[in-house]
């Protein structure tokens, strides 16, 4: 299969084709479909790093974005660790090179000051800052379209991390797409995750 008939916008398109990605990988091909469908619906899955799972999501925020709210936080991404959370962001800069207006911004430690305001509209962060920022009111998540979290079981597995990422899931008040991505899913983190990503799709490499 190829991305056009995913029905990727062109934009996107040409950021994907630019980063020398010819056909979509064994997972995008299985969850694009899946992620990319209306109305939006939960996925947990799980594949190795490597194999194109960034991507994946990555795709599914940018084409889910609204460009009338520029200045609103739509997509937010979790991930365990700042330095993951920087490589998430340069791939959402990436692909979305030649989406015109996107705007990106991380909320890791010392990321945000005091009194400015998280106002762009894909947002990539560790899940105790991003809490921090939404108790302070400086993130407004009251457009929140799509939470993910990346390194799933790295962060469900902990008990401060897995419930940071409870507690900033709750306070979004009506989020339509959780998604799920990790490596691995043992069973001691697969309850967690169900609760937490609820009527999910579950792909599996
Ligand atoms: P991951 O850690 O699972 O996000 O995999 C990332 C690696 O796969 C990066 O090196 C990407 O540049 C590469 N990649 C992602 N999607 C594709 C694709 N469709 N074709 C070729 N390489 C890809």
């Amino acid at each position: 299969s190829s991305f056009e008939e995913l029905g990727i916008s062109p934009q996107i398109l040409k950021g994907i084709y630019e980063l020398n990605f010819r056909k979509p990988s064994k997972i995008q091909e299985k969850a694009l479909p899946l992620l990319l469908a209306n109305p939006p619906t939960n996925m947990i899955a799980q594949s190795q790093s490597g194999t194109g799972k960034t991507a994946a999501f990555v795709i599914t925020i940018l084409s889910r974005l609204d460009f009338t709210k520029p200045q609103q936080p739509q997509a937010l991404i979790l991930a365990p660790a700042r330095e993951l959370a920087r490589q998430i962001e340069s791939v959402v800069h990436d692909v979305g090179k030649y989406v015109e207006d996107l705007t990106i911004q991380p909320a890791v430690p010392g990321a945000v000051e005091r009194n400015s305001k998280v106002a762009s509209m894909v947002v990539v962060g560790t899940p105790g800052t991003v809490m921090d920022l939404i108790k302070r009111r400086q993130f407004d998540v009251s457009n929140m379209k799509v939470l993910c979290l990346d390194e799933a079981d790295n962060m469900l597995d902990q008990q401060g991390l897995g419930d940071q990422c409870l507690r900033v899931k709750n306070m979004i008040p009506r989020v339509q797409q959780v998604l799920l991505f990790s490596a691995t899913f043992p069973d001691q983190v697969m309850g967690f995750a169900r609760d937490f990503c609820p009527k999910a799709n579950e792909i599996k490499l």
